[in-house]
């Protein structure tokens, strides 16, 4: 049984990868792990810790070759765009951001894609994304939903499998991507169902809330790419129907939603079942402390990229109003917007408790507005219908 081994039902854990990676002829491994796996430099790192390659495969993480346009920016120009861009970065060895596709050095089977979506220009996050996550380092981005994250992870990510050897009878996937809900679970499935297609490359999504049947025949079939919620996975995992050992490249989208989710404990058995030596890409909206631990023990001298200004700022595409009113003046105002703005298009109202978005709810359907709540104590069922049917305008 090898050292990572899930099928004991106690998987054996790699602990964290942190400090001198110690491999070299004593491990064994030779050759094609990077220099920049030897020692970990993110700051506030503990003491040096020997990194157990002992009997893994080499695999192949860089790909990138810097394009002549991209080499012949001056320094000027790469701070001009960085900052025109709003993005800062940190790390050693930072690439120069690419400017358009062209430059990024994408195989054709992904220009054909991204060509088809008829995007003009890279995102900010995947211009300075893609070279980082292409180099095979490690990588924590700070970025929201709708910078255009998914695809700065996702093509690498399709880069990544198609340079590893095929899927063995008994695999379990090169890349997996853990995601906090079942909703980005599909969303992210989504992009990488279409961005893959051209190379082939079969994916699957695992969430709870729904019967394990097909979930448990696509794994055994064999999917390089898996898309996963935490919980549904370890039992996947415990039930023998898939593996980790054949991830090389682990990406953690939204951490900071998937520790306030209280997933942390099974993000650390999922983790400590992968190889040390991965490429892992860390995704969050934001840095508070916990999420920086977090990272801290699972990422490899890594970049970080942070999209947007530091200090929060106002989208200024959208006019903001503040009314400010007292709690029982709160729904009779919120009827009258609603009188004064319901002209047939979706409306979407935050509330800052499960309970209050229930009672709201509760109360406009009586006062004969057609709506529908989402939260995290409703099923998966009740969820599925309440984002159709605002995404389809459902009238109720
Ligand atoms: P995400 O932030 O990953 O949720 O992406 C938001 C949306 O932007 C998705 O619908 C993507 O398909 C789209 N998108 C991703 N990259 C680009 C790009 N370079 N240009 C235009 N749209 C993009």
């Amino acid at each position: 049984m090898s050292r990572y081994d899930s099928r004991s039902g106690d998987p054996t854990s790699y602990g964290d990868r942190r400090g001198d990676s110690g491999f070299g002829g004593s491990m064994g491994f030779s050759g094609s792990v990077r220099s920049s796996l030897s020692r970990n430099n993110y700051e506030g790192a503990e003491s040096p810790r020997k990194l157990d390659l002992d009997g893994l495969t080499p695999f192949e993480k860089n790909f990138y070759v810097e394009s002549s346009s991209v080499t012949a920016m001056s320094d000027r120009e790469v701070d001009e765009y960085r900052q025109r861009r709003e993005i800062t970065i940190e790390g050693r060895d930072i690439p120069k951001p690419v400017t358009s596709f062209r430059d990024v050095g994408f195989p054709d089977y992904v220009m054909l894609e991204i060509t088809r979506a008829g995007f003009v220009e890279p995102t900010a996050i995947q211009a300075q994304g893609w070279p980082m996550a292409l180099k095979g380092r490690d990588l924590i981005g700070i970025a929201e939903t709708g910078s255009g994250k998914t695809l700065a992870y996702l093509l690498p990510a399709i880069v990544h499998v198609n340079a590893q050897p095929i899927l063995a009878p008994g695999d379990g996937p090169i890349v997996l991507v853990l995601a906090p809900t079942r909703e980005l679970a599909v969303q992210i499935q989504n992009e990488a169902t279409k961005f893959g297609a051209s190379s082939k490359i079969k994916n699957t999504c695992i969430y709870g809330g729904v019967p394990k049947g097909p979930q448990v025949r696509d794994l055994q079939k064999g999917v390089e790419i898996v898309i996963a919620t935490p919980g549904r996975l370890m039992d996947m995992l415990e039930s023998h129907h898939t593996n980790l050992r054949r991830v090389t490249y682990l990406v953690l989208d939204e951490a900071d939603r998937m520790l306030d989710m209280g997933f942390e404990p099974q993000i650390r058995k999922l983790v400590s079942q992968i190889r040390p030596d991965r490429q892992t890409l860390y995704w969050s909206a934001t840095l508070p402390k916990e999420v920086e631990q977090l990272a801290r023990q699972f990422l490899y001298n890594p970049y970080k990229v942070i999209i947007g200004s530091p200090d929060l700022k106002a989208n200024h595409a959208i006019r903001q109003h503040v009314d400010i009113v007292s709690e029982h003046q709160k729904y009779n105002k919120l009827v009258k917007l609603l009188e004064d703005i319901m002209d047939g298009s979706r409306i979407l109202i935050f509330m800052d408790t499960k309970k209050g978005c229930d009672q709201i709810t509760r109360q406009l359907r009586m006062d004969g507005w057609p709506a529908l709540s989402i939260h995290g104590d409703k099923s998966q069922a009740e969820r599925d219908w309440s984002s159709q049917s605002l995404k389809l305008a459902r009238v109720l």
